[in-house]
């Protein structure tokens, strides 16, 4: 607690043991810049908007200043990478600075990027701007979109140059720095959990489950054996949630290891994240997974499982029964079964029931798969199924070749189509109720690849308004918005690669 500030400073990598965390301070940067701000989170943490735009704010979100009478740290987790246990991990370029109460909300301040920790092993603790861009952009676009995630106060240029492997031709490159201040009721992870249950430490296992209950879940009640395993039904219907709504948007994680899977079912580390353009199961934006496709569209639900199950090891020494772990475990799936089914009628426009839905549905899934499908355009455009308008003319914008659709496909739309429109004469609600409904659901604008990209390349060059216009649309997703037209259209033809960026 007494350490000199020399000490402080000493971030050597290392095991950290019995801590769950280290103090470490931020690193200086040379010519901090920010370059945006999330005046939507800024309000929610009471700061008001001219004091966005001072240097004491700048030095705050760069780590060039610490607040005064607060200490900055790093946090220890370990976790399971790809389905391998990896020990520990931590944030080895995450800092947390401070919390800040608001309006009965109480928040974590995180700057991404702001240099070593004792958790970052080989690497330099630091963040490009391109994948800061994308995390900013992202987790703010995923708050408005209704899904849980962690959020984003700032992004800031640091003025620094990082090496780093592009992956296009394997050569290192030096790429801008730059840093995120991100903002969550909490960063815990799985792996925060996973830890202390590996390394046998069940005192402060305990401790870490009794402070989750008492500041995360306390409606719970008090920490007690019954109520942690309260807390795993809750951690595993959140966790269930998060995911469905990743299914009903076309979001793809990536990189869903127990370590970026958030104890409150938030959505957390936005790295090599994609939305399907095409809707297929099997596509993942992860080019180090293209082997496995381990974290493929498809299967969030069942990784979404397998992390729940590495959860319930780590809680098991605490809790001593199995029975009750492994209900909640078989509820996740029952559970899936019906909150599936039930956002893709949803998406459909579908409110009453029909035995023959699943079937509707799953021929539709088949269908999109034929030939490249633009999902969301696919699903905005469905909303306006009507006697003029229905079958290939109504979805023939969202196909990338329309020009290659053979009879066949054409043939299988059609009958779709007709499915459709009998199973809509079941319902009770008129044409612009259901298109009113569904646009609630199915987004008209989402951050697609290759917008990110062209937000990139435009900042590369110190031209930020690319990166407002996007945060400015991606605010109101489910709204029309005719000036911004231009980003309701598929990925163009530059854009092929279909690949996300990582780190
Ligand atoms: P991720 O795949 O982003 O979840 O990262 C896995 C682990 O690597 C986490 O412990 C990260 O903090 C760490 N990590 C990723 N990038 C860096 C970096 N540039 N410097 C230090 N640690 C990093
Ligand atoms: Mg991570
Ligand atoms: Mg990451």
């Amino acid at each position: 607690d007494n350490l000199p500030a020399d000490k402080i400073l000493e971030n050597t990598r290392r095991q950290v043991e019995n801590a769950a965390y280290s103090y470490v301070n931020p690193k200086q940067t040379s010519n901090p810049k920010v370059v945006h701000t999330s005046k939507e989170m800024a309000s929610e943490l009471g700061i008001l908007e001219k004091d966005l735009n001072t240097d004491f704010f700048r030095d705050i979100v760069t780590g060039n200043q610490i607040y005064p009478n607060t200490k900055p740290f790093a946090m220890c987790y370990a976790g399971h990478q790809f389905g391998n246990w990896a020990g520990q991990l931590g944030d080895g370029r995450a800092i947390n600075l401070f919390e800040i109460e608001h309006q009965n909300k109480n928040w974590k301040v995180q700057l991404k990027g702001a240099g070593e920790t004792p958790y970052s092993r080989t690497a330099d603790g630091l963040a490009v701007l391109r994948s800061s861009i994308r995390e900013y952009l992202c987790s703010e676009a995923m708050h408005h979109l209704g899904i849980a995630t962690t959020r984003a106060l700032s992004l800031s240029v640091t003025g620094d140059s990082v090496l780093r492997d592009i992956m296009y031709n394997g050569n290192a490159a030096y790429e801008k720095g730059a840093i995120v201040a991100r903002v969550s009721p909490s960063f815990l992870r799985f792996g925060s959990f996973e830890i202390f249950a590996a390394r046998n430490d069940l005192k402060n296992l305990k401790k870490l489950v009794d402070y989750t209950i008492n500041n995360h879940f306390s409606y719970l009640g008090k920490p007690s054996k019954e109520n942690y395993i309260k807390l795993f039904e809750e951690v595993s219907k959140r966790t269930l949630d998060m995911i469905i709504n990743w299914q009903r948007v076309g979001f793809v994680h990536g990189v869903m290891n127990t370590d970026n899977m958030s104890i409150l079912g938030l959505t957390i580390d936005y790295g090599p994240y994609g939305w399907l353009e095409g809707f297929d199961f099997s596509w993942t934006p992860n080019t180090t997974d293209r082997e496995n496709r381990r974290y493929r569209f498809g299967n969030q639900p069942n990784i979404g499982l397998w992390n729940l199950y590495q959860l319930a090891n780590a809680l098991y020494p605490i809790i001593e029964e199995v029975a009750p772990l492994n209900a909640i475990l078989e509820q996740y799936k029952t559970d899936f079964e019906v909150k599936s089914l039930q956002m893709m009628k949803s998406k459909l426009g579908l409110f009453t029931s029909d035995e023959d839905d699943l079937k509707l549905i799953q021929s539709l899934e088949d269908n999109l798969q034929l030939v490249e499908t633009d999902m969301t355009i696919f699903f905005r455009n469905l909303s306006d199924f009507s006697d003029k308008i229905s079958g290939i003319d109504l979805i023939k914008d969202a196909f990338y070749d329309l020009e290659s659709i053979s009879m066949d496909v054409k043939k299988r739309w059609n009958i779709w189509f007709n499915k459709y429109a009998d199973r809509l004469k079941i319902e009770r609600v008129s044409s612009e109720e259901r298109k009113e409904n569904m646009d609630l659901v199915n987004p008209k604008y989402v951050l697609r690849n290759y917008m990110a990209q062209l937000a990139i390349d435009a900042a590369d060059n110190e031209d930020y308004n690319l990166i407002d216009e996007l945060f400015t649309v991606l605010k109101q997703p489910y709204t029309d918005q005719p000036k911004y037209n231009k980003w309701f259209a598929k990925r163009p033809d530059w854009a092929n690669n279909k690949i996300g960026c990582s780190m």
